[in-house]
């Protein structure tokens, strides 16, 4: 327990998109036709993995 631990959001298996989850859509908009590029690692409650996000790459 820590609470200055915000390095890592924490998301829901249920309001997150498996796309974004994986890196095939832009995390905060959706796109899938732009560039993407690394952004964030966000930890999916209850499944204890950790994934890196991407987002467009000139946002
Ligand atoms: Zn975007």
């Amino acid at each position: 327990m820590s609470d200055t631990m915000t390095e890592t959001p924490t998301v829901t298996v249920d309001e997150v998109s498996i796309a974004r989850l994986h890196g095939f859509a832009c995390w905060t908009c959706g796109a899938v036709t732009h560039q993407l590029a690394p952004y964030d690692d966000v930890a999916v409650a209850g499944t204890g993995r950790t994934w890196t996000v991407f987002r467009c790459a000139h946002a």
